[in-house]
């Protein structure tokens, strides 16, 4: 099985077309939430993630604000205001649709879970060795994919906790010892925020036990032009150049 693993697109149509022609033939594709929220095409990104056969989706904290499910007081600023135009700009559908987004963690088959923070929380971070620790714990399957972080991360657990270091390069490729439990973290999609802006996705082979982080570039300029003229704050079309 080759499971295409998405997650936090944040309504960033350019990276999640880019990241679908580079992926290439998946069997099932696995999306970790938040596929709103902070760009300008929250209905064209529900509508094309809808579109991709055999998805698994589950809700992410911007999918429960924008769908009305849960109230912004946890939100920045720039969140807040993200999510409030968000809001307005979805399709009563698209609305309906998120709203009734699964939440995680899901157990997908023998080998593999998705969450979109962590398996204990779903709104919880998963960004050091104490994190995963708590998260580890929780995990039911040998491999918890998780999002939320922005930050590509890949956690070992053999007896002891190990952090094996952001994934690096345009593809890089892990293969799973079969003795051991893992956290991974594939990146976001749509608003990386690990100082490389090119859109990440994984590609998880579990025939071959293998997980590959792809990094690709994308239209950055047209999300960009696309954030402004939807009057969003201009900062979220500058971090998309600088990955922060
Ligand atoms: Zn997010």
């Amino acid at each position: 099985m080759r499971y295409l693993v998405l997650s936090d697109i944040h309504a960033n149509l350019e990276a999640l077309e880019a990241t679908l022609a580079a992926a290439g033939e998946c069997d099932a594709t696995l999306a970790l939430g938040d596929l709103v929220g902070y760009g300008a095409d929250p209905n064209a990104v529900i509508e094309r993630v809808q579109s991709l056969p055999r998805a698994t989706v589950i809700r992410g904290n911007h999918d429960k604000v924008g769908a009305g499910v849960e109230t912004v007081e946890s939100f920045n600023h720039l969140a807040r205001y993200a999510i409030s135009w968000t809001a307005a700009a979805l399709t009563p559908a698209n609305r309906e649709w998120l709203a009734a987004m699964r939440q995680g963690p899901v157990v997908i088959d023998d080998l593999v879970e998705i969450c979109h923070g962590s398996p204990f929380d779903e709104d919880a971070y998963i960004f050091d060795e104490l994190d995963a620790r708590r998260a580890i714990v929780a995990s039911q399957r040998p491999v918890c994919l998780f999002g939320h972080t922005h930050v590509p991360a890949v956690f070992r657990f053999d007896g002891e906790l190990t952090s094996l270091g952001p994934p690096r390069g345009a593809r890089h490729r892990l293969t799973l010892d079969p003795k051991a439990k893992y956290l991974i973290n594939c990146g976001a999609v749509g608003q990386p925020r690990d100082g490389d802006p090119r859109a990440a996705c994984g590609i998880f082979d579990t025939a071959s036990r293998t997980v590959t982080v792809l990094r690709v570039a994308y239209d950055v300029a047209t999300a960009q032009s696309k954030i402004i003229a939807a009057g969003l704050p201009e900062v979220l079309a500058q971090r998309l150049a600088i990955g922060r």
